[in-house]
């Protein structure tokens, strides 16, 4: 079955608990035993039943009484995919999660509540705008506590259109942007459409994840070849590990790897320990070419030979600075560490408007648009085309110092 991973962003409060627990609940997910307990439970406490708080005995289930970690992450199966829902508490771990092999994590949910005076804040924006710069291209905007304004079309719509401008802002194009207007707690048109509101005529949330998720693999999976190279398996050197981050490969393709440039073919490819024809996205892969290629390939790419990344020392990039000062710089590309000889700042990005002034200031938890002059030439994508190509760390003597897109 195909993970794909789902960003949830949204205020406190706004209702993300609630929603990943009726979606739990709604895909059968929870014991129904367990169920009705914690609804007894709640009504003898004479309090109303909370289906966010499934997660929470989930959790301590999982993690023996210990909430470790505090981003959450929950599957949710519908059809031939399994959601992951990842539910990230700041920006730190919004950009660690994102960053760490979340390939794929291309959609994202935001929460917004239509209650009177919950409306969207800064740090919401701010996170919409860091998904954004890291590869998040489609955007459902879950319109939440619909119940609460008697499931007006006035309210959603009021909302949706404060909304659509700033989204456009951030960057994304308006049909990548889907609105749905939905109540996680009476479970309003999150698995099935709704009948109070019946004013709708788009699709419930999970039919929306489900149709962008298939358009996303589907052409991702008819790009050209591009596969993250992790290094050799075998002592000879002759078989490396990677895995297919864009494109499929078949025995006998010809393929560059880069930064090198070195031209092969395909000789062998293994998939779990299996010796097969033809290998699929998102597969992690062991490959033999039919020459030999004689340095390290850790952190470089293999790509179809017509159509390679391009070599950059000097690259244009949108950043997100979490640091004040750039001293020292070294950026960390595809799992390999590179240092930079200067970064000009071009332009000041507002991060909670997506507004772009003149200005070479630099402030935390704000973005810049630069030129960074590399030490060497790197295999860079534009993170439209590839994110894994197209994304990097930047560390300042040593500390990491924020995130940066190709663009
Ligand atoms: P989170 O902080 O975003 O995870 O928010 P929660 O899921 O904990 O929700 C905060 C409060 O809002 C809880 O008391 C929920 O029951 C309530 N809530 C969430 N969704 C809805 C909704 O659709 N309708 C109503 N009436 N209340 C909701």
């Amino acid at each position: 079955m195909m993970v794909k991973k789902i960003t949830l962003l949204g205020h406190k409060d706004h209702g993300k608990s609630t929603l990943i627990g009726n979606m739990l609940i709604l895909t059968n997910r929870v014991n129904p035993a367990k169920l009705k307990e914690a609804e007894r439970t709640s009504e003898q406490l004479g309090k109303r039943f909370e289906p966010g708080f499934i997660l929470d005995s989930f959790h301590e289930e999982r993690e023996g009484g210990l909430t470790i970690d505090t981003t959450r992450t929950e599957k949710i199966p519908h059809k031939d995919i399994a959601f992951e829902f990842i539910d990230v508490p700041g920006h730190e771990e919004l950009i660690k999660n994102m960053m760490s092999g979340a390939s794929q994590a291309d959609i994202a949910v935001l929460i917004v509540s239509a209650k009177a005076d919950e409306g969207i804040r800064d740090q919401t924006k701010r996170h919409l705008f860091i998904a954004k710069m890291l590869g998040i291209r489609k955007l459902v905007v879950a319109v939440n506590k619909m119940d609460l304004v008697a499931y007006k079309e006035e309210k959603f719509d009021a909302i949706k259109k404060h909304m659509a401008k700033f989204i456009e802002n951030m960057g994304f194009t308006r049909g990548n942007v889907y609105f749905v207007p939905i109540s996680a707690y009476m479970k309003d048109n999150l698995v099935k459409k709704s009948s109070n509101m019946k004013w709708y005529s788009g699709r419930p949330l999970i039919d929306l994840l489900y149709m962008n998720a298939k358009e996303e693999y589907t052409k991702k999976a008819n790009a050209e070849l591009r596969v993250l190279l992790q290094g050799f398996i075998d002592h000879t050197g002759t078989v490396m590990a990677g895995k297919i981050v864009s494109g499929k490969m078949r025995l006998g393709d010809k393929v560059r790897i880069w930064p090198s440039g070195f031209g092969s073919s395909i000789s062998r490819i293994f998939v779990k320990g299996a010796n097969v024809k033809a290998a699929k996205l998102g597969t992690n892969v062991a490959v033999a070419l039919r020459d030999k290629f004689n340095s390290d390939v850790r952190g470089s790419v293999m790509a179809d030979d017509e159509n390679s990344p391009k070599l950059r020392k000097v690259v244009k990039a949108l950043i997100f600075v979490t640091r004040p000062t750039l001293a020292n710089m070294k950026i960390k590309f595809n799992n390999i560490e590179i240092g930079c000889n200067s970064l000009k700042v071009l332009k000041h990005i507002d991060t909670t408007t997506g507004e772009r002034k003149e200005g070479n200031r630099l402030k935390a938890l704000d973005a810049i648009e630069a030129d960074i002059e590399l030490e060497r030439k790197l295999p860079f994508e534009s993170y439209e085309r590839t994110e894994e190509l197209g994304r990097f760390l930047l560390y300042s003597r040593g500390e990491f110092a924020g995130i940066g897109i190709v663009e």
